[in-house]
């Protein structure tokens, strides 16, 4: 372990934790994973998983030792859109993660981290920029004044001024993404904290017949959706940057979900028509801004959204498949 950079990736039983963990992995480094659960459809990579609640302050200064190269904190308590904009988690989404960011940010300063990267996210702009479908404004600039339409997203706000608050204070090196719908394999599908394109996915891999696809709201809402490895890319490149943030990572792919599910169709062959239901939906138009990620890291995602659903597509259809 002496010779080896030493990473650990805080939600390391997530999706985007997971994904992490492997790639860490693959490039050489010593990881330590630590989450609540495992990991559900793989086995973890980590050299070391520790499974314990981060919202305990014993528990992180547990797992986060001395001089430790590489602390990814992806944890937190997050769902889709069922999850975050329904007001019914509101408290607890709020409490657990702001939680696990105020003991991450103690323990990272008295265990003298070298790096601690943040995963904020693209629910942090203000709805009051997100109304028209057509041309939202995600430009990191436009942050503040302050509005977020969700819980989730005033404490992702709190949370990169507590990360950034750390560093004027006590010399934190941390780094900070706004992530922007990350999708891939591996991630929740079922349940209620599943996001939009697993559960797009899920409602076409199960839809026979003449059924038809259920969306929520008009369908004209937009998003833009990042592949799961172009968003591994873009963390490790901010992680190794002299840059800080925060920045988006995410796509500038901008779709309505209408003509999304239409894509999703596409690829299982399927022709079901689509129906639009009442339903928590929350911006009108959102999609990423890479203006600053482009000049400052150089960074780009490599995946079309087409390419990247024909991976997440047959994932979802073998996990229907085996529920049946
Ligand atoms: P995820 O839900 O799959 O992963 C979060 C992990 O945190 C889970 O494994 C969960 O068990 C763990 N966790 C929650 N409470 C915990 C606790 N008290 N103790 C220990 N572990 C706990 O979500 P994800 O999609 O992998 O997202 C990772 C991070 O990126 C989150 O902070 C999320 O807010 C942020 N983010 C994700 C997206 C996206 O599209 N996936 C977009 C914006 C921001």
């Amino acid at each position: 372990m002496k010779n080896f950079k030493k990473a650990i990736v805080l939600g390391a039983g997530g999706f985007i934790g997971h994904h992490l963990v492997q790639r860490l992995k693959e490039e050489g480094l010593w990881v330590l994973g630590a989450d609540i659960k495992l990991p559900e459809f793989s086995p973890t990579a980590a050299d070391e998983f520790l499974i314990g609640d981060l919202r305990d302050i014993d528990f992180v200064g547990r797992v986060i030792f001395e001089d430790v190269d590489e602390v990814y904190q992806l944890a937190g308590d997050v769902g889709g859109a069922g999850y975050i904009f329904t007001g019914l988690n509101d408290a607890n989404v709020m409490h657990n993660s702001a939680q696990i960011n105020l003991n991450v940010a103690k323990i990272a300063v008295d265990r003298k981290v070298k790096s601690l990267f943040f995963s904020s996210s693209a629910c942090i702009y203000p709805a009051n920029n997100q109304t028209d479908p057509l041309s939202p404004n995600c430009e990191e600039s436009s942050a503040y004044p302050a509005n977020p339409d969700s819980e989730y997203g005033w404490e992702k706000l709190m949370a990169e001024r507590l990360f950034l608050a750390y560093k004027r204070n006590f010399g934190l090196n941390v780094k900070i993404a706004r992530f922007h719908n990350i999708f891939g394999p591996e991630s929740t599908w079922n349940g209620g904290k599943e996001k939009a394109p697993a559960a797009i996915c899920r409602k076409v891999a199960e839809a026979n017949g003449n059924q038809k696809i259920q969306i929520w709201g008009s369908g004209q809402q937009t998003r833009s959706f990042l592949f799961i490895d172009d968003c591994i890319d873009a963390t490790l490149k901010l992680m190794r940057s002299d840059f800080v943030g925060p920045y988006n990572i995410g796509s500038e792919e901008m779709i309505s979900m209408s003509d999304f599910t239409k894509l999703v169709l596409k690829i299982s062959q399927k022709e079901n028509e689509i129906e639009t239901i009442d339903g928590p939906i929350g911006v009108q138009g959102r999609s990423s801004h890479n203006k600053l990620i482009i000049q400052d890291l150089n960074w780009s995602p490599k995946f079309s959204l087409e390419e990247g659903l024909k991976q997440l597509y047959p994932w979802i259809l073998s996990q229907v498949y085996k529920t049946k």
